[in-house]
């Protein structure tokens, strides 16, 4: 498969109405989610895009992958990795206005990786979980509750905090 970081559309030679379909492999960079580092994975994507020639010298185009976003869960801190399916639109119309003129096409040349990262970012969720069921940690200890089982609780009212500063007062 070949790698694609800048594509040349016009290599493809389509002309109006054509349509062609590729397979690619598009590097992904890693993306920063509240300040925190999430990679991609892999790194170096296959992928599908669709390029269609429209009528007066444009260009519409799809490009979908699967990747992972690999990082700590937002609500327990364990490692995460949930897969994504990016699937993205562009078109590209000489003379067509802001709306019809892609930010990743210049003329005949595409940029893929720009494309797939801003595309990946976008299907990242708000909340990235190592699971959707994710139990996140104890309010009071900040176990993990997965690994802490059913029966952990504290006695209600009592944060551990508070009893060691009770007992540090009685001293
Ligand atoms: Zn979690
Ligand atoms: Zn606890």
């Amino acid at each position: 498969m070949a790698r694609a970081d800048i594509f040349e559309l016009g290599g493809l030679r389509l002309h109006a109405g054509e349509a062609r379909h590729l397979e690619l492999e598009v590097p992904l960079a890693s993306l920063d989610l509240g300040g925190q580092r999430y990679l991609a994975q892999p790194d170096l994507v296959p992928a599908a895009l669709d390029v269609s020639r429209t009528n007066g010298g444009g260009y519409a185009l799809r490009l979908r992958f699967d990747a992972a976003v690999a990082g700590p869960c937002m609500r327990c801190l364990a490692d995460a990795a949930p897969a994504l399916r990016v699937d993205a639109r562009e078109v590209d119309l000489p003379g067509g206005g802001e709306e019809l003129d892609s930010p990743y096409i210049d003329g005949e040349r595409l940029d893929l990786q720009t494309w797939a990262h801003d595309a990946f970012a976008l299907a990242v969720p708000d909340q990235v979980l190592c699971s959707a069921e994710c139990l996140g940690l104890c309010a009071v200890c900040a176990v993990p509750l997965r690994d802490a089982g059913p029966d952990h609780h504290h006695d209600s009212g009592a944060d551990p905090r508070w009893a060691k500063l009770a007992e540090l007062r009685l001293e």
